[in-house]
């Protein structure tokens, strides 16, 4: 009998972060790896929100805050959602947590029985099935490829809803494709959902910033959808603030409630020190944000850059992504081709190949249910990108 539990003991790792651990241990032993691996922006903290912080530590916000979050974090957040989303909470339906995982789980662990079908578009950011089976329920994959810019659509959304459907993970702008539905694609999948009440919505709203010439729009902003949207947001990728552990729901009050007391068990509040620094975050208006509209300058240019650096690799096939910080092509079309010791199957062995022969860490499609494809992360400096493209290139002219 194992010392683990089965419940861990068929859990897959993280994808990303093995590969960003792989390149890390690569790069110590001196080689020369670009790590287009992690998600996460290559920004500091802007100094309002590191000020914020500094300023708690001093005023001696050193103890337990309430787990929920403290009050102005939670209003702050609700003046977020309303300025930002026009869309109303109270300071009740807000749980802060410790980073968007957190928050994610909190809402599975609060929701889903054994056995609950929980539906998730792929290509999907890894932890989502994993999350999803952790709780006993069933991911119930919806699968978009690049031909409809892995979108889904509202034919295959009903044909995936049965009686025992609880919940639609739902991520735009998406991880690991970087596509960003249209008000219009999103009022079509609003309106499979308005005939299945019994379906909540849990929007993954972690890119919400980072959108390129394409408005973010909401599941929250159909009314008749409200009662039933779980929104889950973060400070970690429009603010640069990864390694602060900032995530929040914002949900209908029953599911709050029952967050706020699987916390109270699990984690009690999130750090203080965060949390006063995520106010500052917070008052941050997107549109007058000088911090925010260099940074999403910066992504657009190093996309336009990287997407068409990546046309000119004999094989790999891209799309246009408009938000995130991601690029998903599909290299399908050199399946079966080999060098050395490499036969390329899938998507993770094109990763494994480039990784070894042009020392570029990227993940392979597999674990975000996409065996074609690989997924790029651009948040990394102009010089680097155009390097590892001049590297993909030599390395795939290898193949034959
Ligand atoms: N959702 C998506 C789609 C993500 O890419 C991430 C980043 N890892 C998260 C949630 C969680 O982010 P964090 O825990 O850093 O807030
Ligand atoms: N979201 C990022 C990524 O997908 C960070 C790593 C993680 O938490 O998975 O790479």
């Amino acid at each position: 009998m194992s010392v683990l539990s089965n419940r861990v003991l068929t859990m897959a790792a993280s994808a990303t972060l093995a590969m960003s651990k792989r390149s890390q241990e690569m790069q110590a032993q001196g080689i020369d790896v670009i790590n287009l691996s992690i998600g996460e922006p290559d920004f500091n903290t802007p100094e309002v929100i590191k000020e914020a912080g500094i300023a708690a530590i001093k005023n001696n916000f050193t103890h337990y805050p309430p787990v929920p979050g403290y009050m102005d974090l939670r209003q702050a957040i609700c003046q977020k959602l309303k300025r930002d989303n026009g869309v109303d909470f109270e300071p009740s339906q807000i749980i802060v947590s410790n980073g968007g995982k957190h928050a994610l789980i909190n809402v599975l662990l609060a929701m889903i029985n054994p056995g609950d079908e929980v539906i998730i578009p792929a290509p999907y950011w890894v932890s989502y099935p994993e999350m999803v089976k952790f709780v006993e329920g069933k991911p119930v994959e919806v699968r978009a490829t690049i031909e409809s810019d892995f979108k889904i659509t509202p034919a295959q959304l009903e044909a995936a809803i049965t009686p025992k459907t609880k919940l639609l993970i739902f991520n735009s702008p998406s991880n690991p494709t970087g596509m960003v539905y249209t008000k219009a694609e999103l009022q079509a999948l609003a309106d499979v959902l308005k005939k299945h009440p019994n379906v909540y919505i849990l929007a993954d709203e972690i890119y919400e910033l980072i959108t390129f010439d394409c408005p973010f729009e909401s599941f929250a902003q159909f009314s008749e959808l409200k009662d039933r949207m779980i929104i889950m947001n973060g400070m970690s990728k429009g603010f640069a603030m990864t390694g602060w552990r900032m995530g929040y729901i914002a949900a209908p009050a029953e599911i709050a409630a029952a967050c706020n007391k699987v916390q109270g068990q699990m984690t009690s509040a999130a750090s203080c020190i965060a949390q006063k620094a995520s106010v500052a975050a917070m008052q941050q208006d997107p549109k007058q944000s000088a911090d925010l509209k260099n940074m999403v300058a910066s992504f657009k240019k190093r996309r336009d850059l990287v997407r068409e650096g990546l046309q000119t690799v004999p094989g790999f096939k891209v799309n246009l992504p408009t938000g995130a910080f991601y690029i998903f092509p599909d290299v399908s079309a050199l399946f079966g081709k080999k060098y050395g010791k490499y036969t390329i199957n899938s998507g993770d062995d094109m990763a494994e190949f480039l990784l070894d022969e042009a020392h570029v860490a990227l993940v392979g499609g597999n674990s975000f249910g996409d065996s074609n494809s690989i997924r790029i992360s651009y948040a990394t400096s102009e010089e680097k990108l155009k390097e590892s493209i001049r590297r993909i290139k030599e390395a795939v002219a290898k193949l034959a």
